[in-house]
């Protein structure tokens, strides 16, 4: 078995093989720090955190780059609506960010990039693009990308050529824009007052960039013109990447990217979980019902990255228990750390490098805690291994976590309850006690604590 991995480029399952074998490059859409992102944005973090372990796992370095989105239209509009300037509004939901992803256990990238950092290389990519005739002024001194000069434009998004030249018959200067709405993208957008004091002064003129061209720029002045993995959401393709593909590729006439991997929506009610809908939660609200993020982590981990998942908060207080269970088992396995089974590595190892098949991988993690062939500290010593690709912290877990057996009592007296049987309930709640535990029956379910 090799590592192989779903490619939207081609749309298929490909065999990795790295531009360089010593490094791979891989470049992460960020955040736009204009709000808390929600929680389906961060299934996208978690995504590209898992692809970068497997990718150590498999014994290679990684350098991965993360940029900052903190120039756009939406960074503008909210930090003016709080009356703050662009750099302080952006720079706490930046640090927000950072807090968050620490708590979801994610290793960092080798590097955060700002956007505003970018502004000179962003605009050397225009100026060769306005050489090469790709590029073009419009009457507003804005600059616009010709589509229909790039004769690649639409391949990772799998859009017909012809129906596109149909279509694509005007511009467009706001950053998202849907695929029926196809046309040239602005790469510099000349100032106007709805601005305010957010510009720079550049051989272009006064005005700002576009987003698209913020992470061609970040991307190759950091990992070269070409690298091996570029990740984001499904909704970045179009046009996000698409655009990224045109500037790249039209300035520099060589592959951008090698292998584009793209991660599934989290749905709410079926429906997209995203801030226009007004469906969406964010960490905070997961951590206020005494979840741990880890345990959001772990639910996301239960699907494959490319399939759309349905949040609702009975599966994540399931996984929030799941996961307790297995710290407890993991707790009750002692000191001891023995050998890695073999055996179960293979295992693991062929799901995880068969495009990052998590929902199998933890499968075989349960597999292993049952496992009675296995001394407890081999197994303690083959979750620690597993654990350096999903990230579920086993390292950190303290001894104050519920043990197996107070889970178990718990259950049955939740059976008891629900027949009615309150005598047995009581019962069990007694005994619960007396073990120093105690059971508080809330509205989502019960909630075991020490005494
Ligand atoms: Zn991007």
């Amino acid at each position: 078995m090799s590592l192989r991995f779903y490619n939207t480029l081609t749309r298929k399952k490909e065999d990795f093989i790295p531009i360089d074998s010593k490094e791979i490059k891989m470049y992460s859409c960020g955040p736009t720090v204009y709000n808390y992102p929600h929680i389906g944005n961060y299934r996208a973090y978690i995504f590209a955190d898992i692809l970068k372990r497997v990718l150590l796992y498999e014994g290679f370095n990684v350098k991965q780059i993360m940029n900052i989105t903190d120039i756009d239209d939406k960074t503008i509009l909210n930090s003016q609506k709080e009356g703050k300037t662009l750099k302080e509004f952006t720079e706490f939901f930046t640090e927000e960010f950072f807090k968050d992803l620490k708590s979801l256990n994610l290793l960092e990238p080798s590097k955060f990039t700002k956007a505003t950092d970018y502004i000179d290389q962003m605009v050397n990519i225009i100026k060769k693009l306005l050489e090469k005739n790709l590029a073009y002024k419009s009457t507003d001194n804005s600059i616009y990308f010709d589509i229909k000069k790039f004769k690649n434009y639409g391949k990772l998004s799998h859009l017909v050529l012809e129906k596109q030249k149909d279509n694509a018959s005007g511009r467009i200067k706001t950053d998202e824009y849907e695929k029926d709405n196809i046309q040239d993208f602005a790469l510099w957008k000349a100032w106007d007052k709805k601005d305010g004091d957010v510009f720079w002064k550049t051989d272009l003129g006064k005005g700002r960039p576009g987003w698209h061209i913020e992470c061609s720029a970040m991307s190759m002045t950091n990992l070269g013109e070409q690298i091996d993995i570029h990740t984001g959401g499904v909704d970045n393709i179009f046009p996000h990447h698409e655009n990224e593909i045109a500037q790249s590729e039209g300035a520099t006439g060589k592959q951008f990217v090698k292998y584009w991997m793209h991660n599934e929506w989290v749905l709410v009610d079926q429906k997209k979980m995203s801030k226009s809908y007004n469906n969406f939660y964010i960490l905070k609200d997961i951590k206020d019902k005494g979840i741990s993020p880890i345990s959001y982590r772990f639910w996301l981990l239960m699907a494959n990255y490319r399939t759309r998942i349905n949040f609702v908060w009975e599966a994540l207080e399931g996984s929030d228990i799941a996961l307790k269970r297995l710290y407890g088992l993991y707790i009750d396995l002692g000191n001891d750390i023995g050998k890695i089974s073999k055996e179960y590595q293979q295992k693991f190892k062929e799901y995880i490098e068969d495009d990052l098949d998590t929902p199998r991988a933890l499968s075989l993690l349960w597999d292993l805690v049952k496992d009675a062939n296995l001394s407890p500290a081999d197994k303690k010593a083959t979750i620690l291994d597993f654990d350096k690709v999903l990230g579920l912290d086993f390292e950190n877990v303290k001894k104050e976590i519920i043990p197996e057996e107070i889970i178990k009592l718990s259950e049955e007296r939740e059976e008891v309850r629900k027949n009615k049987d309150f005598k047995k309930s009581d019962e069990l709640r007694n005994k619960i006690n007396s073990l120093g535990y105690e059971i508080k029956d809330s509205s989502e379910g019960p909630k075991i604590s020490k005494i």
